[in-house]
This record gives structure tokens, sequence and C-alpha cells, in this order.
């Protein structure tokens, strides 16, 4: 223990930040016992998936060119399919973001005329120009597909008289977030979800229900596709990636609507028939391998960190004993001093670029100056750990990730550790 604290010293972690960090650190054996329970089950669903499909040293080869035959890719997504309980799925690099992703899966199942319903509230930020929320060149709403949303009840559950009412004859395609993303409503459970599903189903069996299970996968021991989800849908850069893939989306579902996508994606006639893999098989099938026990790291690091900034008095989400259906957690710190400090003590953990000092500055598309902080392996991952916050109020800061719970740890560790150094926090 002695060597523990010196090292912790060496990397500048000073002794009160450690032990108060062990304090609460002990407090969590007892769910940090159930997400090591959850990562052991995926751990071998996944490896469980991989030997059924008879992965082979042989899918990792380079392959090139058009891509017709390219064994490592068409098992990777058999072994995508059998993991999600679905009969087919697309996993590609030529997908480039969770963004890329949606708009694959909705532009490729909707028709002029067709309506998309969101009963679960507002999506995610670069969904609303897809959909044409906010106008886009090239929005679902240019080719005349329609949008109808249904906003949550004030308590956060679904509004299902109004959903019943939003339901027509246009109704083509249903879309649920999973993790809330970047609002302030919690997170579904995949339970919710699959009640949702089913209560739209019995009113209009042959709708798509589609689910954003971007940060939500391997959080629990089943996916949407478990519970009615005709599609799921996610980004390789976060949960399923495990850290390892460079770029990637997929999308496991329904045959048919696979098979729209594919086309989509390449070309009508092609689909899934091309799309070379280049070389990035090996960081997919291992970042999946990985995915489980990386997102039970981010997991732990999520609760630890809300377990801490609650017992400081900040306004944490999800609170310090919620039940957690993604990795995401917010602390709201009420000045931006706090979300400043936080930052640079979350890029001063990192492996990567830990020397630079984040300072907020005016993005394109945010209508405040925005920090981040990150120092990570591939660029803009989220699995890896990684904070940002607007600055304005109520001046709160999203965090996410870490490949390592001992890394999370370090991270959260060091953004007390920087709150103290700026004076924003002081330890009793
Ligand atoms: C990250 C995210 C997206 C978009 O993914 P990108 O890879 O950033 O394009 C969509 N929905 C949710 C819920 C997300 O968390």
């Amino acid at each position: 223990m002695f060597e523990m604290e010196t090292m912790y010293r060496e990397i500048g972690i000073r002794k009160s930040v450690l032990d108060f960090g062990k304090k609460i650190e002990e407090r969590l054996s007892e769910r940090f016992q159930e997400i090591d329970k959850i990562a052991e089950y995926n751990q071998l669903k996944v490896i469980h998936a991989m030997q059924e499909k008879r992965v082979s040293a042989d899918c990792f080869h380079y392959a090139s060119g058009y891509g017709y035959d390219d064994h490592g890719r068409d098992t990777l997504e058999e072994v995508y399919a059998a993991i999600f309980h679905t009969e087919s799925a697309l996993v590609r690099p030529q997908i480039a973001c969770g963004t890329h992703a949606l708009a694959l899966a909705l532009s490729a199942n909707l028709r002029p005329g067709d309506e998309l319903l969101s009963p679960a509230g507002k999506p995610y930020d670069t969904l609303e120009e897809v959909i044409g929320i906010r106008p886009s060149k090239g929005s679902l709403a240019e080719y005349g597909v329609s949008y109808s949303q249904v906003d949550l009840l004030e308590d956060g559950t679904f509004d299902y008289d109004n959903i019943a009412k939003a339901l027509n004859e246009r109704t083509k395609l249903v879309t649920i977030q999973r993790s809330k993303g970047y609002q302030t409503r919690p997170s579904f459970s995949v339970k919710q979800i699959g009640e949702l599903i089913a209560f739209v189903k019995k009113i209009k069996p042959d709708v798509i229900c589609m689910v954003d299970n971007c940060y939500g996968e391997f959080v629990e021991t089943i996916e949407p596709s478990d519970v009615g989800a005709d599609m799921v849908v996610g980004s390789l850069i976060k949960n399923p990636g495990g850290g390892l893939a460079p770029i990637g989306g997929y999308i496991a579902g329904r045959e048919d609507l696979v098979e729209a996508c594919a086309y989509r994606l390449t070309s009508p006639g092609l689909g899934k028939e091309v799309g070379a893999s280049l070389g990035v098989m090996q960081s997919f099938y291992q970042g999946l391998f990985l995915a489980p026990t990386v997102v039970a790291g981010a997991l732990k690091g999520a609760i630890f960190a809300a377990n801490i900034y609650e017992e400081l008095g900040y306004h944490v989400i999800p609170n310090s004993t919620e039940s957690r259906h993604d990795i995401i957690q917010a602390v709201e710190f009420g000045v931006p001093e706090g979300v400043i400090a936080f930052c640079k003590g979350i890029q001063a953990a990192a492996p990567v670029d830990s020397y630079v000092t984040p300072v907020p500055w005016a993005m394109p598309g945010y209508d405040s100056d925005v920090i981040m902080a990150a120092g990570a392996f591939v660029q803009g991952s989220s699995i890896e750990l990684s904070a940002d916050g607007p600055i304005k109020p109520p001046y709160a800061v999203y965090f996410q990730g870490g490949l390592t719970w001992p890394h999370a740890k370090l991270g959260i560790l060091m953004s007390l550790e920087y709150l103290i150094r700026d004076e924003v926090v002081t330890l009793k």
C-alpha cells in the first residue's frame, strides 16, 4: 500500500485526494461486483459468438479493391448478428461514425411520404440535421419524409396516450434513443425500451422499431434487439469497438432491413458484396472481444465519479445510487471554473497529450464556448476517458469512458486534484 501511495504521489495525486477516493471506493464494492458479473456474462456471449462463427486467423487478412469474398468482414457481421440475436448485421469501416450509421438505417428504410416517429423526445443533436428538424442539405425532410415527436412526460416516462395518437397510417419507422446523450432525461433500460416497442407494435404491428444503441452496448446482459427492436445501431468508436477499432459503425437487425442498409451504403445491386475491410479487421475483432470489460471499467468510473462529486455536494446525473443504462456521467459545478478544472484534470491523467491544457473555445454548432479534454489513442473516441462541457449555466461537465478502471479512477482523482489546486473545492 505504501508503494501505491508513492506511485499516486509521483503521478500528481495528493494523499488527501487518494484517501477520499479510497473511502468512496470501499462503499462501492457490491456495485462493482455486479458490474463484473455483467462483464463476465457479456465476455462469454462474445467468445461464444466468435467460436460459433468459427473466427480464424484468416479473418484478419488484409482485403483491398472491391472486397468480394472478404472473409473477415463477412464473418464479423455474422458474429455481430449472433451477439445481438438478429438475422443479419452490417459492420463496416465505411460507416464513418454513429451519426452515419443512424442516417444510413433511416434513409435506407424510409421512402417519400413515410413518417418517422420519435416517441421518446428529441433525438441526439446530430440527428436533427439528418431528419431535417434543423434544415440541412440531404435531410430526410428534403426527400419528403415527415417527422413527428412525442416528448417524455415530466417524470421522464413515456407519454403513451400521445404516442398512440401520433402513430398513423404513414408511420413507417419509430426511433428510440437508449442513452440520454447530452440531455438531462434518464437513459432507458432495455426493459423499458421493450415495453415501449411492445406498445407501439400492438397498435401498429408492421412499424419498424429502430434503437440508437450508442453508449449502451454491453451495459446490460440483454440488448434492445432481445426485446423486439428490428434494428440496433451504433458506433465502433464507442462501446463495441473496445477502444481498438479506429473507425466504423454497425447496424444489426432483420435481414430485409439490413439488406436495405447495405444497398444504401454501397449501391443497389451490390449491397454487402463489396466494401473491402482494408486491414482493420483485427482491431474490430479484438476490440469487440475487449468491449465487455472496457465498458465495465467505464461504468465503474462513472459510478465512482457520481459518488465522489455527490459527496462533495454537487448535483450529479445519474445520482450516486441509480442503476446505469449507459456510460455517461454529468456533474453540475455551477461555476465555469469547476468545468475547466475538471477537464484539466482529465487531460492531465491521459496517456496521450497529458501535457496540454484544454481551454474553452467557440466550436461550430454550439451557442457557447466549449471545453473538451481527451488524450485518446483513437481521435474523438468517447469510450476512452474524455470530458467536455459548454461554458454556460448550469456549468455541467459530461464525461465518459476509460479503457480500464484504474485509468478511469486516476482521471477522476486527478479532476478532484485540479479542482483543489484551482481552489474550487476544499477537502475537509
Ligand atoms: C455519439 C452518439 C451519436 C452519434 O455518434 P457519432 O459517432 O458522434 O456520430 C448518436 N446518438 C447517441 C445517443 C450518441 O451517444
